[in-house]
């Protein structure tokens, strides 16, 4: 047997140790973790629909009507009209012809890289895509080959040396650097090479975009050149499950073969609900994107007089590079002292010596807010390791 004890030892010698928060009450920036009032700035809900009043009305509205469970699979009798009702919203929301509601990101990532690659056919991946691509990769038993991040000639030459079925798999909004994937290069290079594009846009729904339709359609793109489209939506639309959208006939294929979506049990329809409600309140959300975008350029104007090191990143993830383990622990744990929380991201979530600490903007948060936050790392600043790469 492995010796569970030493290896969870070893980790915390290696600051990489995890632990979880407990949080009560719903989730906003003015958060109670392990008893303690923090205000955060890490978490993914980046319009603040999470508890939106309207998206939590539509639930208990669709309660008495859809019940609680989900009870079976899609397949067996679990297919609610709520989940039809969400996969016609979303294939309008994404101009897409089609969509397939799965119940988490992570499922979808795996089943659906798995329904459409296999044994003898490879798979073009960026070096930081999501855990869960890297998983549906592996599922797949295709030949996995890793690009640089976002590197279009480095994929190019691989694209040009590999015959047989070629797919290539990338974030729309990278999670934990913020940049968006050369989408134009990608759609052009796989059209040449004859592969198929599969973009996860989990970071870009919601945020990015006409209405916040996302990043490929941002990029001008249509489901010609992007086939397969997959977006959460436990981020921005602040509700739960995840989507692929795309073709009739692609959503006809991954209801036979995406393993994921056929041997799981449905969401409660009930979320389905909120969830439409949540995309109403993303089309007619300019007004919340335009006040996240002046928190973003907020925080990078004040982090980078601050002497931190920004990563190049329009979204609103705004990682803090920091550089080892324990500086992006002692950050955070600074921070928290002072009543914020930001939580350090270190390997394997990001590549060795690169921690840190992964700042995110919600429409949620107030300028005063981010203000607070910007005071707050100009004390934590002598914490760092990393040389600031400009005075105060
Ligand atoms: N894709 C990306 C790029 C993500 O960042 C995440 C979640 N962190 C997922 C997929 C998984 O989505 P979910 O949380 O719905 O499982």
């Amino acid at each position: 047997m492995r010796d569970f004890a030493r290896e969870i030892e070893e980790r915390k010698q290696a600051g990489l140790y995890r632990t979880r928060r407990l949080v009560s009450g719903p989730q906003r920036p003015e958060l109670t973790a392990d008893g303690n009032r923090l205000l955060s700035f890490c978490s993914n809900d980046y319009l603040g629909l999470a508890n939106h009043p309207a998206n939590i009305e539509a639930l208990r509205n669709a309660l008495p009507e859809t019940g609680l469970g989900g009870a079976a699979s899609h397949l067996i009798c679990g297919h609610h009209e709520a989940h039809h009702e969400l996969e016609q919203r979303l294939a309008a929301f994404t101009r897409r012809s089609a969509a397939l509601f799965f119940s988490t990101g992570y499922m979808a990532n795996m089943g659906v890289i798995s329904a459409l690659a296999g044994r003898g056919d490879t798979i073009f991946s960026d070096s930081l895509n999501h855990a869960s691509i890297i998983d549906g990769c592996i599922l797949s038993r295709a030949r996995i080959q890793r690009y640089p991040h976002g590197d279009v000639n480095a994929l190019e030459s691989m694209l040009r040396e590999t015959s047989g079925h070629k797919l290539v798999v990338t974030d729309g909004v990278f999670s934990m650097d913020g940049d968006v994937a050369p989408l134009r290069e990608l759609a052009r290079l796989c059209r040449e090479n004859d592969a198929l594009l599969v973009v996860d846009d989990a970071h870009g729904i919601g945020v990015l975009g006409p209405e916040g339709r996302g990043s490929v359609l941002d990029a001008g793109l249509t489901e010609q050149d992007v086939p397969v489209l997959i977006g959460t939506l436990g981020k921005a639309v602040g509700t739960s499950g995840a989507f692929v959208a795309g073709s009739e006939l692609l959503m006809d294929y991954l209801v036979q073969k995406a393993r994921t979506y056929i041997y799981t049990t449905a969401m409660p329809p009930a979320v389905a609900r909120a969830t439409i409600n949540s995309l109403d309140v993303i089309e007619q959300g300019d007004h919340l994107r335009s006040h996240l975008d002046e928190l973003i350029a907020r925080f990078r104007a004040g982090a980078s007089e601050l002497g931190f090191e920004l990563m190049a990143s329009h979204t609103p993830i705004q990682p803090l590079m920091v550089g080892d383990n324990e500086s992006a622990l002692g950050l955070s744990r600074a921070l928290e002292a002072r009543g914020f929380l930001v939580t350090a991201i270190r390997p394997p979530t990001v590549p060795a010596g690169e921690a840190r600490l992964r700042v995110t903007l919600s429409a949620a948060h107030t300028m005063a807010d981010v203000e607070k936050l910007l005071v707050a790392l100009s004390y934590c600043r002598p914490t760092l390791s990393v040389p600031a790469a400009a005075s105060v």
